[in-house]
């Protein structure tokens, strides 16, 4: 790793702090005492600000991205206790150099067969490459740490129907998938489903709505149990800064919240890696 002195200004980690604290607030006010993994999503935000909040009381260690460059240059610059997770749009000419992140901890946006192979094949030639586990001693405080050394992974569902959003289809597709990734990769772990949805859902959900990608969410992943007869239980990863609450009410394992902590993303051309 190198070596690089990032600073941390006492303001601006004082109030991420008071951010990140207050989204896990609101979770657990709606959690009924069941566990539910935060992904603090970074994107396009500076790695101080990571550090910032990886370094606090709140030791946090679970971060999104979703560029794939910009998450590797993230992991060398910062320390390997964190656990990342890409959750955007996978392209296949990302697959082998996501894998040899030694501490990415899981990929949310499988959504073909191709990729999954790919992420399978590049993780196995990692782990072949490196003795022992992939990310020593980071032990998940809401899964467990069972499957270390294997690469955690989420289907991504298209459960809204929009061009615009990648995923898997609901139904044949997604079970289909699932199964491959269970049968035929043994260098991943299927940890459950995930989800975007829709903006107008989203809206509504906020209004108090049940929200229908969320639900069918929750039915694919019923579907995916009980079609592969898996009886560990499938997580589902949904929720995001305008929904979250709702998608914890609706049995969410993992929401993935951004701006509500580090409030508006810059434009992708004024990103900066560090400040
Ligand atoms: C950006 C992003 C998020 C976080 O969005 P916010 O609205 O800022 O909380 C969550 N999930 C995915 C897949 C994203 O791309």
């Amino acid at each position: 790793m190198s070596e690089v002195v990032m600073k941390v200004d006492p303001a601006r980690a004082k109030a991420l702090v008071s951010q990140l604290k207050s989204v896990k607030e609101r979770i657990a006010a709606v959690a009924n005492g069941r566990p539910v993994r935060l992904v603090a999503v970074s994107k396009l935000k500076p790695a101080n600000d990571i550090l910032a909040l990886h370094q606090s009381e709140e030791a946090h260690t679970h971060f999104g991205e979703n560029y794939a460059q910009e998450l590797a240059q993230k992991a060398e610059l910062l320390p390997r206790s964190i656990q990342w997770h890409f959750i955007g749009g996978l392209q296949s000419g990302h697959c082998k150099s996501l894998a040899k992140v030694p501490n990415l901890w899981c990929v949310s946006s499988i959504d073909s067969l191709k990729k999954a192979q790919l992420l399978n094949k590049h993780r196995g030639e990692f782990l072949a490459s490196t003795s022992g586990p992939a990310a020593p001693g980071s032990p998940d405080s809401n899964t467990g740490s069972q499957n270390a050394a294997k690469l955690n992974v989420h289907v991504q569902v298209n459960t809204s129907g929009e061009e615009s959003k990648s995923g898997c289809s609901p139904g044949a597709d997604t079970v289909a998938l699932c199964r491959a990734i269970e049968t035929e990769c043994p260098n991943l772990h299927l940890l459950g489903l995930m989800t975007i949805g829709a903006i107008a859902r989203s809206v509504a959900t906020r209004e108090g709505a049940e929200n229908e990608d969320f639900a069918l969410l929750r039915q694919q992943r019923d579907l995916v149990m009980r079609e592969l007869g898996i009886d560990r239980e499938l997580e589902l990863s949904m929720g995001m800064s305008g929904d979250f609450e709702g998608a914890v009410a609706m049995g969410s394992s993992e929401v993935r919240v951004g701006s509500t902590i580090f409030g508006q993303r810059p434009a992708k051309a004024d990103a900066k890696l560090t400040v």
